[in-house]
């Protein structure tokens, strides 16, 4: 007896889909980087009950032509690699050419877009992937996606969905992170009709404030460094402000948000001694390094990356954020007894015995630099 059967074509997408589309969050985050990928630089963001009747991305980048909106939806149509190379050199969020057939596969879809030299746009709409309907519209230059009924096609994963509080939060922590990582770029989101975000073009610091407020943005103290291998931005806050929960802790690589547990304990290393045990303090910390440094080659959902060399960039970056430490806090009890820490001499001359002790640093010290050679 035979028992193997080729799946057809809709089952196999709509499994296909699932790996990248578990829940509206994840098509919110898909359609966003496309929009980034296509140098937008203001990316607004409609929702309807959580996701589940309305994602709509509309965004201001260099839109499609009506043959390349139309490839867009088959497998493996990228505009972003051509080969294995370019993946170690990969400036941008995509490369797979997954998300776009997933979405459809499991959603009423519908596109238009316009390129800035174009008189006229396409709009392209279909249902579960299927029925592709190609027309031309009068439509603004950049791209507008619009996802209804996500999930329609498969009432399993719709049942699955939480509630839209859950739902929509996923939606928010998705809109946050991408946007905390491009300040340069302008992001709304409405929910049911109301504006959730709203959050110009600004600097990172007003970024900061605009998403959690003057109150924990001016407990933040800058951390800075540059070495031949990564560079390391962004701030990190004051022992004071550490606590036991409400923290905001956020590592992007290369304008990627990205989870690192490994890092995280450099950074908590930094503050040890420093602040109650079980505290936390919130850090944004933006790594900067050789996209063949990094391996994001990973499962498209997960937000780990793997670098060559952890353990080196594990270094500097404790030193990193003990350096802010010591040069923003005055500290009595900072414990500098680190191998990699740079020789601070504990008092100067004319310090009197119950003066606070003031710690110095070097701002060019660099931990894998032999002490008073030249250049990083
Ligand atoms: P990937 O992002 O991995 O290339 P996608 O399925 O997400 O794959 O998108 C397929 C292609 O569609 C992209 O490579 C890009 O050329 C085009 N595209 C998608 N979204 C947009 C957009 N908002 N603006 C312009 N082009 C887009
Ligand atoms: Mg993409």
């Amino acid at each position: 007896m035979d028992r193997i059967h080729i799946l057809s074509e809709t089952v196999a997408s709509q499994i296909a889909a699932g790996e990248v589309v578990n829940r509206p969050a994840s098509v919110v985050k898909e359609l966003v980087e496309n929009s980034i990928d296509a140098g937008a630089t203001r990316i607004q963001t409609v929702i309807t009950d959580a996701g589940r009747t309305l994602i709509q991305v509309t965004d201001n980048g260099h839109g499609m032509s009506q043959a390349d909106a139309k490839l867009a939806f088959q497998r493996h149509a990228t505009s972003k690699i051509h080969g294995t190379d370019d993946l170690y050199s990969l400036t941008t969020f995509g490369f797979r050419g997954e998300a776009l057939p997933s979405i459809a596969a499991v959603s009423e879809l519908s596109l238009t877009t316009r390129q800035a030299d174009a008189e006229t746009g396409v709009q392209i709409s279909m249902s579960g992937g299927q029925d592709m309907q190609v027309e031309p519209c009068v439509c603004d230059a950049g791209t507008t996606f619009r996802i209804r009924n996500l999930f329609f096609n498969v009432p399993a994963r719709r049942k699955f969905l939480k509630g839209n509080q859950t739902e929509f939060g996923h939606i928010m922590t998705e809109v946050e992170r991408v946007s905390l990582a491009h300040p340069e770029i302008a992001f709304e989101l409405l929910h049911q009709g109301q504006q959730v975000l709203s959050l110009p073009v600004q600097p990172l610091r007003g970024r900061l404030v605009s998403l959690f407020g003057k109150k924990l943005s001016q407990s933040l103290l800058p951390v800075e460094i540059e070495t031949s291998l990564v560079r390391i931005s962004g701030f990190v806050s004051n022992l004071e402000s550490a606590r036991q929960r409400g923290s905001q802790q956020f590592f992007f690589v290369n304008g990627r948000y990205m989870r690192h547990p490994y890092f995280h304990k450099a950074v908590l290393q930094a503050y040890e001694g420093l602040i109650h045990e079980g505290d936390q303090p919130s850090y944004f910390l933006f790594l900067d390094i050789a996209p063949d440094q990094i391996d994001v080659n990973v499962h498209p959902t997960k937000t780990e990356v793997k670098f060559q060399d952890e353990p080196v960039i594990w270094k500097i970056l404790m030193a990193a954020v003990r350096e802010t430490l010591g040069k923003f806090e005055e500290m009595t009890t900072i414990d500098f007894n680190v191998a990699d820490m740079p020789d601070i001499p504990a008092f100067g001359t004319g310090h009197q015995t119950g003066n606070m002790p003031k710690v110095e640093y070097n701002p060019d010290f660099n931990p894998f630099k032999p002490q008073g050679s030249g250049g990083a």
